[in-house]
């Protein structure tokens, strides 16, 4: 049962409740799943409450929609099959020929995208450094940049990006600002409060947090004519999240916050940890006062700076390849932002053109006990020395 939100909640206790609707029909708490793909019209051959196929009407997306919408402060929010069929949809609702500055470093499943299909298709597609304002500033090109998109913190160097400074730019320039915020999450940056037109989400990462299921969302600050291009695309595209899905990401949001600060925490103190270790060359993470976006992020993000961090091995892609290979609670494998912690040495993964240092590891912080945590690091650099 849709109810109206009450302003003065804080996000936790929305997530945590997942807005406290009920199921009208049963007042069940949890909500019931709808995997009907089609909903029969009534006795005036009229839709019934707007519902006719599930490719973009289902019960089950609406709780889903409107708890993101809240988090996120927007005005609408859409979910997808994936956090790439998200993000792409924003890409496709441009048109051939319209310039789209990004940067260099972000999750490299969507650089390739820009670079292999985008590209393809017509866009004319910038790369500059990640967090460089003066650098967006020159790469913008007033009229003809549609859309500047950002990461921050950034995959997986964590650079930090100013959203209000970046969306200053693209306003000015007639552009549109997108924000992959899947890193940060709504428990510790809102892009749209900060100036962004649309932000994104893995939901395959902490929203949902149990590494069980593939979504994406985007969440707009206006139902404008771009928003509306974008819900076209979804059904068009039929990029949609199945309704089990939906119903486990909800499901995983109302722990939403409890495993972010918690994530946040443990990583502050690794990071902290293994700044200035004897075999570890940087500690890249936002917390760090060293770290290059770190004043930007104090400002920007409320609350931490996120559970993803990553270190430079000494000793190079040897060193960092034994590390990953030697950690116990730490498993080598992809993705982030689950209730257990992984580690992946992204140039591996990411192949030739990454620019990613090949003495890296990546780690997704997850919940576990962060001294446990630090001591199976301890003992897997211990293990890599020469
Ligand atoms: N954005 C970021 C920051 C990611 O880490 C990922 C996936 O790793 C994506 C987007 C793509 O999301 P998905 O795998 O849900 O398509």
């Amino acid at each position: 049962m849709a109810r109206e939100t009450d302003k003065s909640l804080k996000p936790a206790t929305l997530s945590a409740q997942a807005l406290g609707w009920l199921d009208p029909a049963t007042r069940a708490v949890a909500p019931p799943i709808h995997p009907s793909t089609n909903y029969a019209r009534d006795e005036n051959y009229e839709k019934f409450e707007g519902r006719g196929y599930t490719r973009d009407e289902n019960p089950t997306y609406e709780q889903l929609e409107a708890l993101l919408t809240a988090l996120e402060k927007g005005a609408d929010s859409m979910v997808f099959g994936s956090g790439m069929a998200a993000a792409t949809t924003v890409m496709l609702a441009l048109a051939p020929g319209d310039h789209v500055v990004a940067p260099t470093v972000m999750y490299f499943g969507l650089r390739n995208w820009l670079v292999n299909v985008g590209r393809h298709w017509g866009l004319d597609v910038d790369f500059v450094p990640p967090g460089d304002i003066a650098a967006l500033s020159q790469a913008v090109r007033p009229g003809k940049t549609k859309l500047v998109w950002i990461e921050t913190p950034c995959n997986p160097t964590w650079d930090v990006t100013d959203i209000a400074e970046a969306a200053r730019i693209a306003h000015d320039a007639g552009a549109f600002l997108g924000v992959d915020s899947t890193v940060a999450t709504p428990v510790l940056t809102n892009p749209l409060q900060l100036g962004a037109d649309v932000v994104m989400h893995s939901g395959t990462k902490y929203l949902n947090g149990h590494g069980d299921v593939l979504a994406g969302a985007l969440v707009t600050a206006r139902k404008d004519a771009m928003w509306e291009r974008m819900n076209y695309l979804r059904f068009e595209n039929g990029g949609m999240l199945g309704a089990f899905e939906a119903w486990l990401l909800l499901r995983g949001m109302r722990t939403l916050h409890l495993r972010v600060e918690r994530a946040s925490q443990s990583a502050q103190r690794i990071a902290e940890h293994f700044s200035g270790h004897d075999r570890v060359a940087e500690v890249l993470y936002p917390g760090l006062p060293a770290h290059s976006g770190h004043e930007v992020a104090k400002h920007q993000m409320t609350g931490g700076f996120g559970g993803m961090m990553s270190i430079r091995v000494k000793g190079g892609a040897s060193a960092a390849l034994a590390t990953a290979r030697a950690l116990r609670l730490f498993v080598s494998a992809t993705s982030l932002g689950g209730v257990e912690s992984l580690v992946e040495h992204r140039a591996t993964v990411e192949g030739a053109d990454s620019p990613v240092p090949d003495d890296l590891l990546r780690l997704s912080v997850g919940v576990e006990d962060s001294g446990d945590l630090i001591a199976d690091l301890e003992r897997a650099l211990a293990g890599s020395a020469p």
